[in-house]
């Protein structure tokens, strides 16, 4: 503990592994493209109910990168609410367990038409490394009808921006 604190005063090297770069212009120009295919397709900003089914959280802390201050997806217009009445899109995130099934298909009749659902991550495509789990019900789209899967484990902002653009296109 001492020989790193020592390195870390007189080094001045970080502890941790260096962030990759990310490319700003390209993830402002996917937020925007998305914003810009909402107002095409509903005349309006999308707003998103993030629902976690399930997850480990893994994917959870990916869809929360999109509020910060780096990705601020707030600014293209892009919001996520907190009653599905609000929302045009259901992001559902783990496979989903048995007591979340209800709290699901509940969530799916509360949001309004038209309406689209989008399962985020491995898990809830094909329930991911919680397969066979006595707790699961089975993958999203054995509860409710999926529209888009976005693969990953988790998936990046990024592939959240990209898969969100082409349910709009
Ligand atoms: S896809 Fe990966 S990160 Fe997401 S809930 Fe499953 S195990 Fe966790």
């Amino acid at each position: 503990m001492r020989k790193l604190l020592f390195q870390s005063l007189l080094l001045q090297l970080p502890l941790t592994e260096r962030a990759p770069a990310a490319d700003e212009a390209y993830l402002a120009e996917l937020a925007q493209n998305l914003g810009l295919a909402a107002r095409r397709r509903l005349g309006r900003s999308l707003s998103i109910r993030e629902v976690d089914a399930g997850s480990c959280n893994g994917c959870e802390l990916e869809i929360h990168a999109l509020n910060n201050a780096f990705y601020d997806i707030e600014r293209f217009g892009l919001r996520f609410v907190a009653s599905p009445r609000h929302a045009d899109v259901l992001l559902v995130t783990g496979p989903v367990t048995c007591n979340m099934r209800e709290a699901l298909e509940r969530t799916y009749a509360a949001t309004p038409d038209p309406k689209w659902v989008v399962a985020a991550g491995d898990c809830a495509a094909t329930c991911g490394v919680f397969a066979g789990s006595y707790a699961c019900v089975g993958p999203v789209s054995s509860v409710i009808p999926v529209d888009l899967h976005i693969p990953g484990c988790p998936p990046t902002p990024t592939d959240l921006l990209k898969g969100l653009i082409a349910l709009m296109a």
